[in-house]
């Protein structure tokens, strides 16, 4: 049994969606206190109670706490089982935060799993769908892993209502770890802004801070197309592209935010990414730190990676994967960002 004390670090829910993973990976029971302690509104919220009731489900988990403001948890998981499966959350709560709680344990599944997931797609605080898709699967997939994402309909703050189909494919012989090092050569920057049942005429103001602040030119700048019943909701997308990896950085309209502040913050973190060298941007960093440890896990070979920052999450991350694996994970400050390096134990 594996026990944990959720106010540690970060103190948010990405310790609980971590553990709950590895705990099914190494099938090692998990106790958790304090959940989310940090926050305002402490203990299980609808998205993360959605969490563990997708882990219980693939892994037939035996599980005590898993009640709306719970603050903490038991869970002992059995074997993954691969499936089709559907979670929705009944509010605008990341759907995409559910996908990354089982995720890992699937890649390990008996066989290929179908995931339909609903509820929010494009959520502030978390990865988008487009993050996903573009910056975290094609890295996924680097380390032998399949995983193809398909948007059906874009879920926003606070309406949620969105679709994502998701395939995932474990990898034969298990994950096999890539250092990344560098981003390579830029294949192409652009933004492209979606309005949802909102004046359009917001996309166009985003658009020209952009242009004025990171001097793209129109050709770089794209207003997308909302699907039907989508909205209200308004999300500002950059996607950069270079031949190793692609960084996706979102921004979001909300009520009382004007359309040059929502730009204005874009502005400001594709600018801090485009000022370094360094190979993932603050999230991806935490993010991939998982899967890639899995790899080091899998393999019994050492790998690295170079990030722009290490966050608050990137270093709980890496305190609960060493709770649950034989991995040692170490980070040190270059003279552009910081590498992560991940040994055997
Ligand atoms: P809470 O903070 O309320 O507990 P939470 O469950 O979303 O909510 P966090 O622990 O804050 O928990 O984890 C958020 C995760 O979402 C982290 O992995 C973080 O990197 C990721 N994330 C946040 N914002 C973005 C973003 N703009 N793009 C990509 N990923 C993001």
């Amino acid at each position: 049994m594996i026990e944990l004390d959720g106010s540690e670090g970060e103190g948010g829910g990405q310790v609980l969606r971590t553990a709950l993973a590895l705990s099914m990976i190494t099938g090692v029971p998990l106790r958790i206190e304090r959940i989310r302690a940090k926050r305002s509104k402490p203990g299980l919220m609808r998205q993360h109670l959605a969490c563990v009731q997708a882990a219980m489900q693939i892994s037939g988990a035996e599980c005590e706490g898993a009640e709306l403001g719970s603050q903490q948890l038991r869970f002992a998981p059995g074997p993954i089982r691969a499936g089709d499966y559907r979670y929705a959350i009944a509010s605008a709560g990341s759907c995409m935060l559910v996908l990354q709680t089982v995720l890992p344990a699937l890649l390990r599944a008996d066989g290929p799993s179908r995931l339909e997931l609903q509820g929010g797609t494009h959520n502030p605080l978390a990865p988008s769908f487009d993050f996903l898709a573009r910056a975290y699967a094609p890295l996924a997939r680097k380390l032998g892993a399949g995983l193809a994402l398909d948007l059906r309909r874009r879920g926003f703050y606070p309406a949620g209502g969105g679709m994502v189909m998701a395939e995932i494919t474990p990898a034969a012989g298990g994950l096999a770890p890539v250092n990344i090092a560098q981003r390579g050569a830029v294949q192409s920057l652009s933004a492209e802004c979606i309005v949802a049942g909102l004046p359009r005429a917001i996309a166009r103001r985003e658009l020209d801070v952009l242009a004025e602040q990171l001097g793209w030119t129109q050709d770089q700048l794209l207003v997308a197309a909302s699907h039907q019943n989508e909205g209200p909701g308004n999300a500002l997308t950059a996607t950069l592209a270079y031949t190793e990896v692609t960084e996706v950085f979102t921004a979001y309209g909300a009520k009382g935010v004007n359309a040059e502040t929502v730009a204005g913050t874009l502005a400001r973190d594709v600018g801090a990414y485009l000022a370094s060298d360094a190979a993932l941007g603050p999230h991806l960093a935490d993010q991939w730190l998982l899967l890639l440890a899995l790899a080091v896990y899998d393999s019994g070979k050492p790998a690295y990676f170079t990030c722009t920052e290490i966050t608050g999450h990137t270093s709980t991350n890496a305190s609960v994967i060493e709770r649950f694996l034989p991995v040692v994970i170490r980070h040190a400050e270059q003279a552009d960002g910081h590498r992560v390096d991940i040994s055997p134990a």
